[in-house]
Order: structure tokens, then C-alpha cells, then sequence
């Protein structure tokens, strides 16, 4: 498995640092299973998952095995998705629940 961080991603640890510990950790289990630990976003975000680090705190991937199968790598944000092997994980970002559903598109 392959990972990839996203600026905001790296910007999110750099600025919960507190729990940088927990964010490692659940990195690397999302990494072994990342369908079976997240819970697939729907609407404008469809396509990636968020998966709870703490109460009220989340993970947002995108899991590049995924994109494909749905076949709507158009509609999903994942954007040189052809470019990457199916086994990629994109970290998006990270953050309090409601911060880290606001994702620019
Ligand atoms: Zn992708």
C-alpha cells in the first residue's frame, strides 16, 4: 500500500500535534484496511471515506482501488487518480468533524 499526503493533510498533524501519536497510528490501520475502517461520504464528497480518529475528529481518504470500482473518478476529487496504482491511499485531510467536511472542491 502506497500512501500520499495532501498539504492540508500534513498542515492538520502539524497543527494538532496533541494527538500526532493517534493520528500515526490509525494512518497505519486505515493503511491495512482502508474500506474496512471507513465510513464512505456521500453527496459532494462521494468517493471518499472519513474514518474517527477521536470523538468529533476525523481522517478524510480517498482510497484509489476505490475510485475506480465506483467508476466515477470524474465526480470524486481524486485528481491524477490515473496516475497512481490502485493501491493508494490519498490522506485529504484531518480535523474537528465539521471543519474537515468542508472540503474546497
Ligand atoms: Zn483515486
Amino acid at each position: 500500500m502506497k500512501a500520499k499526503f495532501e498539504k492540508a493533510f500534513l498542515k492538520g498533524i502539524r497543527k494538532h500535534a496533541g494527538i500526532k501519536k493517534q493520528i500515526e497510528q490509525k494512518v497505519r490501520r486505515i493503511m491495512e484496511c482502508p474500506v474496512e475502517l471507513g465510513e464512505p461520504l456521500k453527496g459532494n464528497l462521494r468517493g471518499f471515506y472519513s474514518c474517527p480518529i477521536k470523538r468529533n475528529f476525523v481522517i478524510i481518504y480517498l482510497y484509489c482501488a476505490a475510485c475506480r470500482k465506483r467508476g466515477d473518478a470524474e465526480i470524486v476529487a481524486c485528481s491524477d487518480c490515473s496516475a497512481t496504482p490502485d493501491e493508494t491511499i490519498k490522506f485529504v485531510l484531518l480535523g474537528p468533524h465539521d471543519e474537515a467536511y468542508n472540503i474546497q472542491q
